[in-house]
């Protein structure tokens, strides 16, 4: 209920901010995070000035502090996922530097422990719970999809084959009907172990594409067998840290632009749909496109931004608040 009522005055994009904790073996506890208020601001600290200038404030639908668990953010988020189930399309982005937590917000740090789930398993959950107590009224269809996009080529992390196919964007992309949360946490170690290019360039990789899952829900009403269509699509972000053009080289460098790209081409479409400007620039990025369905029209959006708290990423906290703000 609140969540529509907010959704009325700001449309239908939200942002919240999350701030990484400071890391056990970080002997540095000095933050750039000054404050965080109720309301959603949250003062910045400039380490290298003196006095009112080196205070920022920012301000977002919601600011998560360190000590924010899974669980809480989860609950700010669960509105929104359940909507999908009442046919709602709906997109959740990680973003944020390498290191600031995002795959900890979708995916969480361990799989085997509960309380430390991220967005993605307690929505699958939720999601299959919201069926099963629908069953007298209406039967769900759930399926999912995993894909990773590197240098703007899309890939399937769901072909059975497990060989490192890229398909074309236009291809039918493989979707895997599932009944439980078990069914997804199974597809999500194939797609885990397809998109392992070697194990140690597992993380390397994957903070340099985007990544992913999504959830169709197809609902049928048993007694007037009207259909209803909803989707949610939970992206995990390649790091948006700027790359210093004097030393990357090759690859190093090609991934970089592309990470770049897409990531401005991602705000320009949520800030066109903010503004609720009469052309969306879907066209220039393979995420935009991938997800041109669940952006803008009645879809909602929710962007996560990340920051760490070490003063020596100020630079790059400054950069991701500022693309927040300008897309919140
Ligand atoms: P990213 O995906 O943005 O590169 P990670 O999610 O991998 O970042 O987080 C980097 C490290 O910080 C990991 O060791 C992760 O477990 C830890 N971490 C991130 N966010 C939190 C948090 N909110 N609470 C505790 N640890 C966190
Ligand atoms: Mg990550």
């Amino acid at each position: 209920m609140l969540y529509n009522q907010v959704q009325d005055l700001k449309g239908n994009i939200r942002v919240y901010c999350r701030v990484r904790p400071f890391l056990s073996n970080q002997s540095d506890t000095k933050s750039t995070v000054d404050h965080i208020g109720e309301n959603g601001n949250i003062m910045i600290i400039n380490p290298h000035k003196q006095g009112k200038d080196a205070r920022k404030i920012f301000s977002f639908n919601k600011v998560f502090g360190a000590n924010t668990t899974q669980g809480e953010v989860f609950a700010d988020t669960q509105p929104l996922i359940r909507s999908v189930m009442d046919g709602y399309n709906v997109c959740i982005f990680a973003y944020g530097q390498t290191g600031s937590g995002k795959t900890h917000t979708m995916s969480g740090p361990d799989i085997k422990t509960e309380e430390t789930w991220g967005v993605n398993y307690r929505a699958l959950n939720d999601l299959f719970n919201i069926s099963k107590s629908r069953t007298s009224v209406l039967t769900y269809d759930i399926s999912v999809q995993m894909i990773e996009i590197y240098n703007e080529q899309v890939r399937d992390l769901l072909v059975a084959d497990g060989s490192n196919r890229r398909y074309p964007f236009q291809v039918q992309l493989c979707l895997v009907s599932v009944n439980c949360t078990e069914d997804v946490l199974e597809l999500m170690k194939v797609g885990q172990g397809n998109r392992a290019v070697g194990a140690t360039a597992l993380n390397e990789r994957s903070s340099r594409s985007h990544s992913v899952l999504t959830i169709h829900v197809q609902g049928k009403e048993l007694v007037s067998g009207s259909i209803v269509r909803g989707c949610l699509h939970l992206v995990d972000l390649a790091g948006s840290e700027r790359v210093d053009k004097s030393e990357a080289t090759g690859e190093r460098l090609k991934e970089a632009q592309h990470i770049n790209r897409s990531l401005s081409a991602l705000g320009d479409v949520i800030f066109a749909l903010a503004q609720k400007s009469s052309h969306i620039p879907y066209r220039n990025s393979k995420l935009t496109q991938v997800l041109q369905d669940a952006l803008g029209g009645q879809a909602k959006t929710l962007m996560f931004v990340h920051i760490n708290p070490e003063i020596n990423s100020f630079g790059e906290t400054i950069s991701t608040l500022k693309f927040a703000e300008r897309v919140s």
